[in-house]
């Protein structure tokens, strides 16, 4: 009897391509070694070689005319492609693709693979269907089922589970960009409506670099790397894209190539740094674009934003924080991103694959984040400084491992250290999120301007949350590691917490004080801070806390002269809360109460 062999899922995508299966008891992405996702880019190399993926898209700049590409968009025109000295149709082009997937399939599961789930986008006409059928069966694969791709991330995120769901699929790739609605009612998927743009991805964004960096290297050195250099050209691609790789999780970014073109013997090199902020104004435009098909798809579906349950981000080019930013201002939803968007689709075909042979499988597993983390800041409230404005550095649901980096400045000239808080959570007052670590860095540069400090967040599949200020200027650096910073905090630990930043921020206003009165012994600043475990002294900040609230919820409607007394009273009760001060704390909090009466009566 011949052994059965697995069903596969795989995502024949224009820019890349990957596979899926059930394997280890989940659905998986099998790669080839460290690989997981292959170019869809088919080549021949000088001496005839076939080449897949990987090393025939290194030589797509030097050899075009040997090298083939984004083929997906062919898929159904009776056309042919020219690869060295023979035609090939579409479809052999894409069996070449599905035939290296469907190897690394068999390496990696160990057994036979002859029967396949092939995405292919919503929009795609009979004649595209059948093209990938027909490609299927060339690269030796019974296509069991056409998916839509859209239909596909539903399934990964196990959409549908519950009832019947209507979400919106954003689908940015490297070349094309479309978005569905997709509804979902036990097993039946339907694609409502989707519109896209076949010629936007995140190549487009890369082209926007490239030309940055080809302008800086002409002004600098009086040459174009356009014309004739061919491999010099080839390295900008590479280095634009790895650059606006790592935008999308770094605030600045240097680009550099050493002896990129050679004149008369002397190295020439491109150097040019890039930050994200001029990167997405860039790439903004192109971006809202995508906004016209949102409401496209939205309005032939017949749906508005109330309707939807869940915004879901596919492919790579939505990891550039501006997509998301953008979509939820559209849609008022925060989109999910919590299964890679790079896989993601290739993952719900994977599910499919297995439900095909006989396997229960509700959505694939992936190791994200339960919290946000981030650190507290000196910003704006209620348009009044405060101090402890808070936005995560690393949300929640964001897929494990995560390095994530924002800058930030010093807050006053001269200013040679600052105080590092971190903090797990979501709310905008960093006082209301479980307070996980601090530190402080010292001997920064003694400079009048804004210093720009980066804080950088690592947080891996164990838990380990690693942060790291970083001076720009210097690379000066300071860290801490915090261990099973992703265990839930029993009440006791968030509690002695809370009380640890307390005591760091009484001893702030002790070394303050000491200055100008000589200073407390020892003794005097251990009551001090003792007076923080006593229950009353607890309630009492609970109140103020929430008088507060009140107060800055009022301060619009204020006149000028009670906002002024507001804030000088705001700021005496937090400093007597981080002082553990319950005297002045009961007079400001008197005062604050018979001012807020006066203006509620108002
Ligand atoms: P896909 O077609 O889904 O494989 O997406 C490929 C596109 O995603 C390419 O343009 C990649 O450069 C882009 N991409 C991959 N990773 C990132 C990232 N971290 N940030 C921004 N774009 C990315």
């Amino acid at each position: 009897m011949a052994r059965q062999g697995h069903v596969i899922g795989i995502d024949l995508g224009t820019t890349n391509s990957e596979v899926a299966a059930f394997h280890d008891g989940q659905v998986r992405i099998i790669g080839k070694g460290n690989t997981r996702m292959l170019p869809s880019c088919v080549g021949l190399s000088p001496e005839g070689e076939l080449l897949i993926g990987e090393p025939a898209r290194n030589q797509l700049l030097l050899f075009p005319e040997r090298t083939v590409r984004s083929i997906k968009r062919m898929m159904g025109r009776e056309t042919t492609v020219r690869l060295g000295d023979k035609d090939y149709t579409p479809q052999e082009i894409s069996a070449i693709i599905l035939r290296e997937l469907a190897d690394w399939a068999r390496a990696g599961l160990g057994g036979p693979v002859d029967q396949a789930v092939i995405t292919v986008p919503a929009y795609f006409s009979d004649a595209q269907r059948q093209a990938t059928r027909e490609a299927g069966a060339l690269a030796g694969l019974e296509v069991v089922r056409i998916l839509n791709e859209p239909t596909a991330a539903s399934l990964a995120y196990g959409v549908g589970e519950e009832g019947n769901h209507t979400v919106l699929v954003y689908d940015l790739g490297g070349g094309t960009f479309d978005v569905s609605i997709v509804t979902i009612e036990d097993d039946v998927t339907e694609v409502l409506g989707s519109h896209g743009n076949n010629h936007l991805g995140g190549d487009d964004f890369d082209q926007l670099i490239v030309d940055r960096l080809v302008d800086s290297f002409k002004q600098t050195h009086g040459i174009d790397p356009r014309e004739g250099h061919a491999a010099a050209y080839s390295r900008i691609w590479r280095a634009a894209e790895e650059a606006k790789k790592r935008l999308s999780g770094e605030p600045f970014t240097m680009i550099r190539e050493e002896a990129l073109i050679t004149r008369d013997g002397t190295p020439l090199h491109l150097e040019m740094e890039l930050s994200r902020e001029e990167y997405q104004e860039m790439i903004r435009p192109l971006i809202e674009t995508t906004l016209e098909s949102v409401s496209k798809a939205m309005s032939d579906a017949g749906k508005k934003n109330r309707d939807l349950d869940a915004v879901l981000l596919v492919g790579g080019a939505t990891r550039t924080p501006l997509v998301m930013e953008i979509l939820e201002k559209r849609t008022g939803i925060a989109p999910k991103q919590d299964v890679h968007p790079d896989l993601c689709v290739a993952l719900g075909a994977g599910v499919m694959a297995s439900r095909m042979s006989g396997r229960e499988i509700d959505r694939v597993l992936v190791d994200v984040s339960p919290f946000s983390f981030g650190i507290s800041y000196l910003g704006n409230r209620d348009g009044l400084p405060y101090y402890h404005c808070y936005h995560p550095i690393i949300r929640r649901n964001t897929p494990l491992p995560v390095t994530k980096t924002e800058a930030y400045e010093t807050t006053h000239p001269f200013q040679t250290e600052v105080d590092v808080h971190v903090y797990q959570g979501d709310d905008p007052d960093a006082l209301k999120n479980i307070p996980v670590g601090d530190f402080k860095v010292e001997g920064l540069q003694d400079v009048e301007d804004p210093n720009v400090v980066l804080c950088r967040m690592n947080l891996d599949l164990d838990g380990i949350l690693n942060v790291t200020a970083i001076e720009k200027d210097t690379g000066l650096s300071k860290n801490i590691t915090i261990n099973n910073s992703l265990q839930p905090k029993s009440d006791e630990e968030i509690a002695a917490a809370r009380r640890r930043l307390d005591e760091l921020f009484a001893d702030r206003v002790l070394a303050f004080e000491e200055d100008e009165d000589e200073g407390l012994d020892d003794d005097e600043a251990e009551d001090q801070s003792l007076e923080t475990d006593d229950p009353a002294w607890e309630e009492a900040v609970r109140s103020a806390e929430a008088l507060l609230d009140r107060s800055r919820g009022l301060l619009g409607e204020m006149h000028d002269e009670d906002r002024e007394e507001a804030i000088d009273l705001h700021e005496r009760i937090e400093e007597a809360i981080r002082s553990g001060q319950a005297e002045p704390l009961d007079d400001s909090l008197a005062e604050l109460r018979e001012l807020l009466f006066f203006v509620e009566g108002k």
